[in-house]
């Protein structure tokens, strides 16, 4: 009677590691894009008009940048986990306008899925309290949990107004993109960091900061370290690239290599 006992509690055991491990292969299948078979919902002509009507840098892609751009969307929206912690807000339209930035940043890598360094998006009605940094926020990037994490209202704001140069969404992903690429052996990962290089190296220059930091063109908020100098500036480039470019082409050209796009020429990508 005893043997029958333990082969119940051995197949049971073995029961629970064979789940245990399908659950962990499930898992890692989905979170580094593995499954062959999945494809995701394209978006619909109603989806590409609204990103179209919102998204200043859009109207400056051409054709087949704009498809590149709406195919690489619909994988973003549908593979990331997006967790809402209200229900009094548009949640389809925020998902797309999350997704369309974090793609339209990476329109000129060709590896566009953030798998390194997102994983989940959580949306907060408007500014919530954060206990990774304890203190209240707009938005941050949290890179051990691979979280992006918005306040819903100033992130739309950030795409009502496209040439106020604040846009959410436009920052949080340039800090993503920093740890997507970080000790990455591809080479849009290598021409990104050599780009945050050479960032560091003027934000530590003080003639630099002075004729360029303090010209008034770009938030303060970019004087804070070399890591928020970075998503600032990037938001100036999304937002206003033609200003951007004619006032400090210096800078502008190293963002321009760093993200391998250039929203002022007409064909967008160089
Ligand atoms: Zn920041």
């Amino acid at each position: 009677m005893d043997n029958v006992w333990v082969n119940i509690f051995a197949f049971g055991c073995l029961f629970f590691i064979l789940s245990y491990f399908l659950y962990i292969l499930y898992y890692a299948i989905g979170l580094y894009d593995l499954n062959p078979f999945f494809r995701p919902i394209p978006l619909k002509d109603l989806e590409k008009r609204l990103l179209f009507k919102r998204i200043e840098a859009i109207k400056h892609l051409d054709e087949s940048q704009k498809e590149k751009l709406y195919k690489r969307v619909a994988w973003f929206r549908a593979k990331k986990t997006f967790t809402f912690k209200s229900e009094s807000f548009d949640k389809e339209d925020t998902i797309l306008l999350i997704s369309s930035a974090g793609m339209l940043l990476t329109l000129g890598f060709k590896n566009y899925k953030f798998i390194r360094s997102i994983h989940r998006i959580v949306i907060h009605p408007t500014d919530y309290y954060s206990s990774f940094n304890k203190r209240y926020h707009l938005g941050e990037y949290n890179p051990g949990l691979k979280a992006l994490a918005f306040a819903a209202d100033t992130l739309v704001f950030g795409f009502e107004d496209d040439s106020d140069n604040i846009n959410l969404a436009i920052h949080e992903f340039a800090h993503a993109l920093y740890f997507e690429t970080k000790g990455k052996n591809s080479w849009g990962a290598l021409r990104f960091q050599w780009g945050f290089r050479k960032l560091e190296r003027l934000f530590n220059d003080k003639e630099f900061v002075l004729t360029t930091l303090d010209s008034g063109y770009f938030r303060n908020y970019a004087k804070k370290n070399p890591y928020e100098f970075l998503a600032v500036i990037t938001e100036n480039f999304i937002e206003t690239p033609d200003t951007f470019h004619a006032s400090h082409p210096e800078l502008y050209n190293v963002l321009k290599t760093m993200y391998n796009f250039n929203p002022v020429a007409p064909k967008g990508i160089k």
